[in-house]
């Protein structure tokens, strides 16, 4: 048998933003397929048009755009399978149900919801099933004549799936392994509904995963109870031979305690759980977002590809390259992942690190610009890094280093108490006299000429370099002085060392 290509989706419905449990799952698919030379399919399943919110499917787009996971083919993308958007796929479904009706699989149903209402509360457990279809207002019941002659009338119906009880269904799941259940415990699921034309979500999900030949199934461990009816609609088609592979991938836990992890976990504890920030149309909230929040995307691709999953060893960064070439759906866990955010702060730290400074520039250069501040490029890469190790966002990087940009006109009381001495005044202003002697300001020359000054009058170090680093930060902190005042340059580094001696007299 030749082995057949490698064909993922991600397959979101346009409820809202996408969780970032959903980004996850898409993640996996895409490491998926690129590790195959395979193909990735964004597929809009829009079937619930009680739940379509507009802007959602531009906003799950906008999502993977910044977070650089590509698709192959599918809404916005095009190729040979589409269109991709089930709402545009309606005469294509009405076929199938059509199939499975001429053969028995499904029947039509007229029940009300007020009719199915008293069934349930006249029959203990009720269940439309087997044990009770007969005693339903249904295709089974009526006979053929009736129900033509109903639909004829315009009555709405749907059809459900006839589910024969006690048969084994076996889905073989390549997380979780053999999963065993018998079909006594499903119902008659509805697969269509006459009313808006449409098929639920199962009838359209498996007619599409096979017309456009997907081979693996992977997705949230929420669908996991859908899957044995999934498998029996397999059978229905007699599509068992070219079923795709399971891969139910664990939930998302909350960071704290047990359960899932929602969006009141990120609201509750300061974290966001969409990617990019999201307005709701109808209530007009808004929820932050990982991009808006200073995330860098590849440590957010970093760090969601470890939750479910790791390489076997300690290793933690990775790229994506890494990643496409270590990650191993087979050993992904069938146990829950505990969302521990603060890990995704380390992980963006981390990135910081690692990233191109004068990259990192453009991104701080428009934060600057909210303060008022136009610094060259080469100054503000240099800062950076000087500073990023002390930051785990862009953003951070004003409070930790605007004294760069702008002189400190309040000096710290604390530092001035314990480092400002009585002679530190005289002191600063000869080092300012010394300082004004240089021509070449680099950070080794001033370095070798002040501490040759200091050594030849008897200073302490201490004395000099923690006083001088109150009049050019304004407290105790910051990095090698000699590279601040190398960056600040001659003029200004004098005119602070004079401004403070002025103040703190
Ligand atoms: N439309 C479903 C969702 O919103 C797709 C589930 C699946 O991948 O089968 O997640």
């Amino acid at each position: 048998m030749t082995e057949r290509k490698i064909r993922v989706r991600f397959a979101p419905s346009p409820t809202g933003a996408l969780h970032i449990g959903g980004v996850r799952t898409a993640l996996y698919n895409y490491l998926f397929a690129r590790q195959h030379g395979g193909d990735m399919i964004f597929r809009i399943e829009d079937t619930d048009s009680n739940r379509f919110v507009p802007g959602a499917e531009e906003y799950i787009i906008e999502s993977f755009k910044w977070l650089g996971i590509k698709f192959d083919e599918g809404v916005s993308f095009g190729g040979n399978y589409g269109p991709y958007r089930q709402s545009e796929r309606r005469e294509i479904y009405k076929q199938y149900v059509k199939q499975l009706l001429d053969n028995g699989k499904a029947y039509i149903a007229f029940d009300t919801p007020q009719e199915l209402e008293e069934k349930r509360k006249g029959i203990p457990n009720f269940q439309y099933d087997a044990s009770t279809r007969m005693l339903m207002n249904n295709s089974l019941t009526l006979g053929k004549e009736q129900t033509e002659a109903l639909i004829a009338e315009g009555k709405q119906y749907v059809v459900r799936f006839l589910i024969e009880p006690n048969e084994e269904i076996l889905v073989n799941d390549i997380i979780r392994g053999e999963v065993r259940v018998n079909s006594s415990v499903l119902d008659d699921k509805v697969l269509y509904k006459s009313a808006d034309e449409l098929p639920t979500y199962h009838l359209a999900n498996i007619v599409d995963d096979h017309l456009m030949e997907v081979s693996h199934v992977i997705r949230g461990e929420e669908w996991l109870p859908s899957a044995p009816l999934h498998v029996l609609l397999y059978r229905a088609f007699g599509w068992e031979g070219t079923m795709p592979r399971f891969a139910h991938l664990p939930l998302l836990l909350k960071p704290d305690g047990n359960g899932k992890l929602s969006k009141r976990d990120g609201d509750r504890l300061g974290f966001p759980v969409f990617p990019l920030e999201w307005h709701d149309p109808k209530t007009g909230e808004i929820s932050s977002g990982y991009r808006e929040s200073g995330y860098l995307p590849e440590a957010v691709i970093n760090f969601l590809a470890l939750l479910g999953w790791n390489p076997g060893n300690n290793q933690e960064l990775m790229t994506i390259d890494e990643l496409i070439k270590l990650f191993d759906l087979s050993h992904c866990s069938k146990a829950g992942a505990k969302f521990d955010f603060e890990k995704g702060k380390w992980f963006n730290h981390e990135y910081i690190l690692h990233k191109d400074n004068a990259e990192l520039a453009e991104m701080f250069i428009p934060i600057l610009k909210e303060h008022g501040i136009d610094a060259p490029k080469e100054k503000v890469t240099t800062v950076i890094g000087l500073m990023k190790d002390r930051v785990s966002f862009v953003k951070d990087l004003w409070e930790t280093c605007k004294f760069f940009f702008v002189a400190p006109t309040a000096y710290d009381e604390k530092t001035k108490k314990k480092r400002w001495k009585e002679c530190s005044g005289q002191q600063m202003l000869e080092l300012a006299d010394i300082l004004e002697t240089l021509d070449d300001f680099s950070l080794e020359h001033q370095e070798e000429v002040v501490m040759k000054w200091i050594a030849d009058k008897g200073y302490g170090v201490g004395d000099i370099m923690n006083p001088f680093r109150l009049t050019l930060v304004g407290e105790g902190k910051g990095p090698h002085m000699f590279d601040i005042s190398a960056v600040l340059g001659k003029e200004e580094t004098i005119a602070r060392i004079r401004r403070a001696v002025e103040v703190l007299k």
